[in-house]
């Protein structure tokens, strides 16, 4: 009898820590972005205009950028990704597609640091000079701070290379939307 209480209890664990793809975070949301480094106005103005975008199409405001004390999101304009990594953190990456250039013919776009205090999302100056691309990277790396893990099919997105918004299906984008509020557990 005891040995098929434990036989139960062990496989309720199992299932509770393998559903799912998403990890806990433990950030608080909504989240405030209130630290903004490296950007010039007109970059972020962009990065603004991204971040109202995510908070409307969801449907809901899950990004806070109107003040306040704190940051759980901070976001840095980078010309380079550094091996720097916080200890204790979960790090992604979003790479673009570059045929000719580094591995696999990939660039690193955009990088997501995740702490248990809070989330760094740092972004490659060369993504700002297509508006849809920079949305797809900054999408897909507030994915990683809602505790998004890569998705491992192409086209979806939280997969590993990113594309421009625009091409981007509204399937895709709903999938997103459902994992990630379901991630960072809210509902509309
Ligand atoms: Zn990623």
């Amino acid at each position: 009898m005891l040995r098929q209480k434990w036989q139960f209890l062990f496989a309720v664990v199992l299932v509770l820590s393998g559903c799912g793809q998403w990890r806990a975070t433990a950030l608080r949301w909504p989240a405030r972005i209130n630290s903004m480094q490296g950007f010039d106005s007109s970059e972020s103005s962009a990065v603004h205009t991204v971040i109202t975008s995510l908070n409307s199409q969801i449907g809901l405001s899950i990004l806070n950028i109107s003040g306040g004390t704190g940051s759980d999101i901070n976001i840095r304009f980078v010309t380079s990704f550094d091996s720097e990594v916080a200890a204790a953190s979960h790090v992604d990456y979003a790479y673009i597609k570059m045929p000719g250039r580094g591995i696999a013919g990939t660039r690193i776009a955009g990088r997501a640091t995740l702490t248990a205090e809070n989330c760094l999302i740092e972004l490659g100056d060369f993504i700002f000079n297509d508006d849809e691309l920079m949305q797809a990277v900054l999408w897909h790396e507030i994915g990683h701070c809602g505790g998004l893990q890569h998705v491992k099919e192409d086209g979806e997105i939280m997969s590993p290379v990113t594309k421009p918004f625009n091409q981007y299906s509204s399937d895709k984008v709903q999938r997103f939307f459902g994992d990630l509020l379901a991630s960072i557990g809210e509902k509309k």
